[in-house]
């Protein structure tokens, strides 16, 4: 009698790395809005050789994942490779001509580190709670400063694993955007800064998170970009949809660009009552939200309207 074949799984013909790869990896607990379902594949690689020699050889669909602070992951899991960069790439190097951070360190650990040498331009980014690899892909910002204004380069691996640098001028940044080669992957970015005592603008940017966003909840950060002339979260407002609910999800009482996750949202009740937000403003305003949040992988159903 014929043994039977077992069909080959996607971890079976990915090519051998000196890192970890998990099959069917719950992706829910690493995201901020604690949703989602599994990596088809979860591959954390042990450096930038580890990584470059991966992407050389790999013909199947990549995904990267920061801190997951800007993303839902849909209840469906992501099909292909996510990648996470770990600790092994969060490094971060202070001196006076500049900082150089690890695309795996997260924003507040970049901007203490820099304070704690003296050196301020960072300060912008102790309020934004991802890692500088999600910092430069989105163009993140806070109070009137952007990573493209502090960032000089960025290190990455390219989708075919060769390594590159580039200037911040050739990314063409924008709001809440860059322009990185499709499927690169950022493992480092320079950023300039100065001497000077950067405590003193870190403690306010504290005080006004506070103040202002729901900073311990399972939430995304600003649901939508601002639309050009209008602020998202004043659309939001004038539409009525401050605190509207769909099963676990809210919009947030204290800042209405933010979706939260009560405790028992789905990833579809997440982004179901973002596309009812988007339909209310068209409809009260006549104006088109757009997504900031990057939703990522595939619904187990069909997002249902609300009544
Ligand atoms: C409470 C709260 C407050 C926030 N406040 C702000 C704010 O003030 N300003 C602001 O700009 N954002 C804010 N955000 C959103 C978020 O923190 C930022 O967009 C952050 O830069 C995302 O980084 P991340 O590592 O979490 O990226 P993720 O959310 O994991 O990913 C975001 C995108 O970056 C890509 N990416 C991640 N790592 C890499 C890499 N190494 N190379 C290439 N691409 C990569 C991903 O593929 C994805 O497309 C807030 C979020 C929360 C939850």
């Amino acid at each position: 009698m014929m043994a039977a074949t077992r069909p080959a799984t996607l971890l079976d013909r990915l090519p051998p790395v000196r890192g970890r790869l998990t099959a069917n990896a719950p992706l829910g607990p690493f995201t901020w809005f604690r949703v989602g379902g599994a990596a088809e594949v979860l591959f954390r690689p042990l450096d930038a050789d580890d990584l470059a020699a991966f992407l050389a050889a790999c013909d199947d669909t990549v995904t990267l994942l920061g801190a997951a602070s800007n993303v839902i992951v849909r209840d469906g899991g992501i099909p292909g490779v996510v990648i996470r960069l770990g600790r092994n790439f969060a490094e971060i190097a202070a001196h006076s001509a500049g900082v150089i951070a690890g695309a795996g360190a997260l924003d507040l650990t970049v901007a203490e580190h820099a304070a704690a040498h003296g050196l301020c331009g960072l300060e912008f980014l102790s309020g934004i709670p991802g890692s500088i690899g999600g910092a430069v892909a989105m163009n993140a910002g806070a109070y009137g400063v952007e990573v493209k204004d502090r960032l000089q380069a960025v290190d990455m691996v390219l989708r075919d694993g060769r390594r590159q640098r580039l200037d911040a001028a050739a990314l063409g940044f924008g709001y809440r955007q860059s322009g990185l080669p499709d499927g690169a992957v950022v493992i480092r970015a320079h950023f300039s800064v100065s001497p000077g005592d950067a405590a003193p603008r870190m403690a306010e940017i504290r005080t006004m998170r506070e103040a202002t966003q729901p900073v311990r909840a399972r939430t995304g950060g600003s649901t939508f970009k601002n639309p050009p002339g209008h602020s998202a979260w004043q659309l939001i407002d004038a539409a009525g949809c401050r605190g509207l609910t769909l099963g676990g999800a809210q919009v947030s009482e204290k800042h209405a660009n933010f979706l939260l996750n009560t405790g028992t949202a789905t990833a579809a009740d997440i982004e179901g009552l973002g596309e009812e937000v988007r339909r209310r403003v068209l409809a009260a305003t006549g104006i088109t939200l757009e997504w900031e949040i990057r939703r990522l992988g595939v619904p187990l159903r069909r997002l249902e309207a609300m009544p």
